[in-house]
C-alpha cells in the first residue's frame, strides 16, 4: 500500500536535505505518494502568507508531513513557520532522540537519551509586547497592585503561559513514550526555584503523573543543572521532557553529544496529525552549496517510517546511516571536522545520500 505524505522542501538547506531524504526512502522500496508543497518566505509574495491555506489542507488530508527547515527572520514581525505548523494541528509532542553513532566524531560515547518538547505553550507561544506599548504599562500596573515589584518603564514583554493540561499531557506521552519503548528514566527538567508559578505548576504535574506510573523511574532537576549533567555524564540521561524554551536549548545541546545538528532528528506529533523534522534550522550560511549535511532529515524519515508501520525500512535506513558513518569514507564537512579536525576529504549531501 502507498503511504500518502506531504514533503515541505522548506528554504536554506532544505531543498538538498529533502532531496537526499527522499531518494534514501524511495530506495528502501517503501511506496510513497509525495505530494510537494512550498511554504516559507519564497510563497509571500504568491499568496501573502509565509503558510498558505492549501498547504494545511494537504497536510490535514495525509496527517502526515515531512519537512525541512523554514527560516525564520530575527526580530522581524514575520511569525516562525514552523511554530505555526505545531500550533495549527496541535503538535503538541515534540520527541527528538539523540543517539551516539560509530563514527560521529563527538567527544562522547554510547549517549542514548531522548528530548520530550512541550511544542505549544510556554515564551513560545508569542504572546509579547514591544516596549513603549500600552499594554506594557497596564502590565506595569497590574504587577504593582498585586504587591509584586514591578519592571522597568522601558521594558518588552513575553508572557509565559503554562497550563495544567498542556504539563500533564506532555508528561504523560513522556512516561508513555518510555513505557512502548522501553525506557527505564524519565527526568522533568525546570527551573521551579525560580518561577515558582509556571514551572513550579509542571513540576508538580510531573510528579503527579510520575506517581501513575510506578515502573518508570523519576527524577527531576534544575535546567542549568541538567545542562551541566548533560556534557559530563550524559549517560545518567533517558527520556527527558521539558516545557518548550528549555527543550529548544537542550535540543541543540543533546544534538552537540552526538556529533551536531547535521545529525539529531526529530517528529512532532499530535493527536491525529504527525510532521517530521530535523532537529536544525535552515543554515542560511552553507545553503545551495551541497555540503550540508542530511543525515538528520534522513533519520526523521526513519522516525516517519515507523510512524507509518515501515519499521523494517526505517531501521535498514538507519543501519545504513550508522554504517556510512562508521565506514567514514563518505561523510558531509560537520562530520569530517569532528573526526579528523579538518574538512578535508569530505564529500556533498548528495554524495553521502548515495553512499547510504
Ligand atoms: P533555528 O532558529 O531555525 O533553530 P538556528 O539559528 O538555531 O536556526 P541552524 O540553522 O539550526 O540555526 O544552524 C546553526 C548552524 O549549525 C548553521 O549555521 C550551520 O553552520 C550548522 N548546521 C545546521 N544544520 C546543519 C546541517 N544539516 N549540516 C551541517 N551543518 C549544519
Ligand atoms: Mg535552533
Amino acid at each position: 500500500m502507498a503511504h500518502d505524505v506531504v514533503l515541505i522542501p522548506g528554504d536554506g538547506i532544505g531543498p538538498e536535505i529533502t532531496q537526499a531524504m527522499r531518494r534514501v526512502v524511495e530506495a528502501t522500496g517503501v511506496q510513497i505518494n509525495w505530494n510537494v508543497q512550498e511554504a516559507g518566505a519564497g510563497v509571500m509574495d504568491e499568496f501573502g502568507t509565509p503558510l498558505p491555506q492549501h498547504v494545511l489542507d494537504a497536510v490535514a488530508e495525509t496527517k502526515v508531513a515531512i519537512k525541512g527547515p523554514i527560516t525564520t527572520p530575527v526580530g522581524t514581525g514575520f511569525r516562525s513557520v514552523n511554530v505555526a505548523l505545531r500550533k495549527h494541528f496541535d503538535l503538541y509532542a515534540c520527541v527528538r532522540p539523540c543517539l551516539s553513532q560509530p563514527g560521529d566524531g563527538s567527544r562522547f560515547r554510547d549517549v542514548d537519551l531522548v528530548i520530550v518538547r512541550e511544542n505549544t505553550e510556554d515564551l513560545y507561544a508569542g504572546i509579547e509586547f514591544d516596549e513603549g506599548a500600552a499594554e506594557v504599562e497596564e502590565l506595569s500596573q497590574l504587577v504593582e497592585r498585586s504587591g509584586q515589584k514591578t519592571f522597568a518603564a522601558d521594558s518588552a514583554i513575553s508572557i509565559k503561559p503554562i497550563s495544567i493540561a498542556k504539563s500533564r499531557r506532555i508528561v504523560e506521552y513522556a512516561f508513555e513514550y518510555a513505557r512502548r519503548c522501553g525506557r527505564k528514566k524519565v527526568t522533568a527538567v525546570h527551573k521551579a526555584n525560580i518561577m515558582k508559578a509556571t514551572d513550579g505548576l509542571f513540576l508538580r504535574v510531573a510528579r503527579e503523573v510520575a506517581a501513575n506510573y510506578p515502573d518508570i523511574e523519576f527524577n527531576d532537576k534544575i535546567v542549568d543543572a541538567t545542562c551541566m549533567g548533560l556534557v559530563q555524564n550524559p549517560n545518567d540521561f533517558d527520556v527527558l521532557v521539558l516545557p518548550n524554551l528549555y527543550g529548544d536549548i537542550v535540543s541543540d545541546l543533546c544534538a552537540g553529544l552526538v556529533g551536531g545538528l547535521g545529525m539529531a532528528p526529530g517528529s512532532n506529533i499530535g493527536a491525529d496529525c504527525a510532521i517530521f523534522e530535523a532537529t536544525h534550522g535552515s543554515a542560511p550560511d552553507i545553503a545551495g552549496q551541497d555540503i550540508a549535511n542530511p543525515t538528520a532529515e534522513i533519520l526523521s524519515a526513519a522516525m516517519m517510517l515507523d510512524h507509518l508501520g515501515e519499521n523494517d525500512a526505517a531501521n535498514r535506513i538507519r543501519a545504513a546511516v550508522s554504517t556510512t558513518l562508521d565506514e567514514g569514507e563518505q561523510v558531509t564537512g560537520d562530520v569530517r571536522r569532528a573526526q579528523t579536525g579538518s574538512v578535508e576529504g569530505a564529500v556533498g549531501t548528495q554524495a553521502f545520500a548515495d553512499a547510504v
